[in-house]
């Protein structure tokens, strides 16, 4: 979501932010409104019921946000767009199951709601459900208000549960699948379910003139390849170690090399930091990428590696590439120098794992 967004407030030590694009719906109502002549006070009670829904919306979010801080999983944000809500979680619960509770508690907040509204029109003796036509004078009592909320909230739950991304659905479904099958081959299950579901959409929206549920059609695949590649992404950090092959630069320089075979490697994107050894093949230093750059910049082509060299960097064994990750992040550095069984050392970088995870 791109963009600028105001914060409305913190609740729960959640902070709740509206996308700038959400004001558009209201702009949206009031064109319609206006176009089919419809009166002001028609236009209020649409208004009205946006707010209401939107502020239903937001008690789903916060249903996601409550359930995930239950499983120390921190809610950067809740932004509310003309679409829909979205609590940004600040990482995945590496369990399922709790993936499992995160997913269905947005949900279940409507349904509560429902069923919180049902009774009290059930108590009160009002009709339930409302046989809403689009005619506005049928809401004229309380009852016809909650009624419609009711609706609304309805609508909420059951369409969160279809079970595709980016519904809460396909996440429900997709935690449930891994618990015996693991994430990477639940997401492909999950997407692919995800992707009948959007076909049908897109049909019967085309076929029947409701073409905004074709759009959600083309907004669902949309998602599902998403989580398909980002899936793939996660799978390929997790289960690939920093000694992989296609990813290490073993290039070896010496202390007298001159910077022009460094700058020569880095043009031709062979890698963007440099080891340095000594001539008993000891790793004596590393030239680093800002340090190259600032040998073309000054034109020192002829200049020996050593006046380039520094001596601080991060040396690591074997761990997976999720970690490698976070550590470079961690430390704001870009490489790690890996020592391999036999202690020899060679350059693992992280655009190159980037670059690899961009291909998957
Ligand atoms: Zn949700």
């Amino acid at each position: 979501m791109l963009g600028r967004s105001f914060r409305l407030g913190t609740f729960a030590g959640i902070p709740l932010k509206l996308h700038w694009t959400f004001g558009l719906t209201f702009l949206f109502v009031l064109f319609i409104g206006l176009k089919y002549k419809r009166d002001y006070s028609e236009i209020g009670v649409i208004f009205l019921l946006l707010i209401v829904m939107f502020f239903c919306v937001i008690l789903h979010e916060y249903g996601h946000a409550l359930m995930a801080k239950r499983f120390k999983v921190k809610t950067i944000d809740i932004i509310l767009s003309p679409i829909g809500g979205l609590a940004r979680l600040e990482k995945l619960p590496s369990k399922p199951i709790h993936e499992f509770y995160i997913a269905v508690a947005g949900p279940l907040v409507n349904g509560f709601i429902s069923i919180l509204l049902a009774s009290i029109l059930y108590l009160a003796s009002k009709p339930i459900f409302l046989n809403f036509n689009g005619d506005l004078n049928q809401v004229d009592n309380w009852g016809a208000y909650l009624s419609l909320i009711l609706g609304m909230n309805l609508i909420l739950f059951i369409f969160n549960l279809v079970p595709a991304f980016p519904m809460d659905g396909g996440r429900i479904l997709r935690s449930l699948l891994s618990i015996k099958l693991g994430k990477k081959k639940s997401t492909f299950i999950s997407s692919f379910i995800g992707y009948l579901f959007a076909i049908a959409f897109i049909l019967f929206g085309i076929f029947s003139g409701r073409y905004i549920l074709a759009i959600i059609g083309v907004f669902v695949i949309i998602m599902a390849r998403g989580e398909m590649s980002s899936a793939r992404q996660e799978d390929f950090l997790f289960n690939n170690y920093i000694n992989r092959p296609d990813l290490l630069n073993k290039l070896e320089f010496r202390e007298t090399s001159l910077m022009q075979e460094l700058i020569d490697c880095y043009l031709a994107k062979k890698g963007n930091n440099f080891m340095i050894f000594s001539d008993d093949e000891k790793l004596v230093g590393i030239v680093k990428e800002a340090e190259v750059k600032q040998a073309i910049k000054d034109n020192k082509f002829n200049a020996p590696a050593i006046e380039y060299m520094s001596f601080t960097y991060a040396t690591s064994n074997m761990s997976n590439l999720q970690t490698a990750l976070v550590s470079m992040n961690q430390e704001k550095i870009d490489f790690i120098v890996f020592i391999d069984d036999e202690g020899k050392p060679s350059i693992i970088e992280e655009y190159r794992i980037i670059e690899k995870m961009m291909t998957l």
